[in-house]
């Protein structure tokens, strides 16, 4: 199955040089989104997994649909100041600009096995960011998985010992 052909390239953006990768292309489209997220449960069907943590916003559209298809909680991760109730915060590097990441600090049990997601793995920073809140709160990474993995930026250097899933490489 070629996903590719309903992601839309857009050069230069957010700033000269990047070459986005839109998935709200395949989003739009009702049979191809099932299809890449049912891709997607097949990909960890091996992992034992309680729950998937995903941070904002494009690690909800993928994270929460394959939790509910996994029939597994789901964890947002988020900015900072948006969470109601109590939180841990880890600060990172994006592939463009800074930012902090926050979690409920009762949001995963320790012991629990969590499956992070999100839509694009580029150099790492918000996956292994997203790592460590999890490990922060005694959580278990039993994988990553990803729509896309934008091979060169080798974000996997920044996972080492974590099982890395995606469905479509560039
Ligand atoms: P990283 O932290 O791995 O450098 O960047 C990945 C994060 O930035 C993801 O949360 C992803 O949503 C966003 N991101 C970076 N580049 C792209 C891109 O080309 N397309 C999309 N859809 N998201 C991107």
């Amino acid at each position: 199955m070629d996903f590719k052909e309903y992601i839309r390239v857009i050069p230069d953006f957010p700033q000269p040089g990047i070459s986005f990768k839109d998935i709200t292309t395949l989003l739009n489209d009702g049979d191809k989104y099932r299809q890449a997220i049912d891709e997607m449960k097949k990909m960890v069907s091996d992992l034992q997994i309680d729950l998937i943590a995903g941070p904002e916003a494009r690690g909800f559209v993928v994270g929460a649909p394959l939790a509910y298809a996994l029939g597994v909680g789901f964890v947002p991760i988020r900015k900072s100041g948006k969470l109601p109730y109590e939180t841990i915060e880890v600060g990172y590097d994006l592939e463009y600009g800074k930012d902090t990441l926050a979690m409920h600090s009762d949001a995963i049990k320790p012991g629990q096995n969590v499956l992070i997601a999100d839509d694009l793995l580029a150099t790492g920073g918000t996956i292994s960011t997203s790592v460590n809140l999890v490990k922060q709160l005694g959580g278990n990474i039993v994988g990553t998985a990803f729509l896309i993995e934008l091979c060169e930026l080798n974000g996997r250097a920044k996972l080492p010992d974590i099982n890395v899933f995606s469905l479509m490489k560039y």
